[in-house]
């Protein structure tokens, strides 16, 4: 992979931390967004990895909010040049069953890890289209694929991802632009280490490989689908889960 410049969403995050240091290995100029308020947590992710070695861009954005994502992407666009690999990895999840979900839960899990793609994905493509080449990632969910208890939010907005990614593929294709989905089963970050020890026990007995996942197994599966060779696979969706979710 030549230096290409990757903006990662939730770049701070477990998943989005492993997808800029692995981007970051194949020569890519890395951009991690952070959510606004996290300006001081951002800083110091910044500061732990340049001592390890890794110069990370950073840059803040509210992935809900429009204008927020145009501003954003504008100042890229000034500061580093235009974006050729867009991973939309921010997101989060408030669960509840549906009879117990209010609007607020509902909306917050829609706007975040459905709406953000719209937002941030927008203002990025027209220049993939324009220079002939992009690679655009959208981190789902295996519960986006096979539904899950408490999850009518997560699951309808990540299985609306993969939505999104095949109309847009569809879009860019003859354009030099993929678009790909990788739906996660569970993985080691802050989003399940919240959860209790025995459900998360409970969990990785589905699972056939036999433990959760890791953040470098998602980051490895985004660098194959971002590599220039990797023109020929578009619109699909990736299921790294341990075999939690298989589908024909
Ligand atoms: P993390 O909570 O570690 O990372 C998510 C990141 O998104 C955080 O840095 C968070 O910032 C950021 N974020 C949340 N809301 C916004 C917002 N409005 N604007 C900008 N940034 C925002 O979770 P993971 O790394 O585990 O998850 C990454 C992606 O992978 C998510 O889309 C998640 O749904 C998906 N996924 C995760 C799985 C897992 O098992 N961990 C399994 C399947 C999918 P802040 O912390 O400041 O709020």
């Amino acid at each position: 992979m030549s230096t290409r410049i990757a903006l990662v969403t939730g770049g701070i995050g477990g998943i989005g931390t492993a997808v800029c240091r692995e981007l970051a290995d194949r020569d890519c100029t890395v951009i991690a967004c952070y959510y606004p308020l996290d300006e001081d947590g951002a800083e110091a992710w910044q500061q732990r990895h340049r001592a390890e070695g890794y110069d990370f861009a950073i840059l803040p954005v509210d992935v809900t909010d429009y204008r927020s994502a145009r501003v954003m992407a504008e100042t890229v666009e000034q500061l580093y040049g235009s974006i050729d690999i867009l991973v939309n990895a921010a997101g989060i999840t408030r669960d509840r069953t549906l009879r117990n979900m209010t609007e607020e839960q509902w909306g917050a899990v829609i706007d975040t890890n459905l709406s953000s793609a719209f937002n941030i994905t927008q203002p990025v493509v027209r220049g993939m289209i324009e220079r002939g080449f992009g690679r655009i990632i959208n981190i789902a969910s295996v519960n986006g694929q096979k539904g899950q208890f408490g999850q009518a939010n997560y699951s309808a907005a990540k299985a609306g991802l993969h939505g999104f990614t095949m109309a847009v593929a569809q879009e860019t294709a003859a354009r030099g632009v993929t678009v790909n989905t990788i739906s996660p089963g569970y993985v080691q970050t802050a989003m399940t280490m919240s959860m209790p020890a025995e459900i998360r026990d409970r969990i990785v007995q589905q699972v056939p490989v036999g433990r959760m996942g890791t953040p470098e197994e998602i980051a490895f599966t985004v660098s194959w689908l971002a590599d220039e060779r990797n023109g020929y696979t578009t619109g699909a969706n990736i299921p790294v889960n341990g075999g939690m979710f298989m589908s024909a």
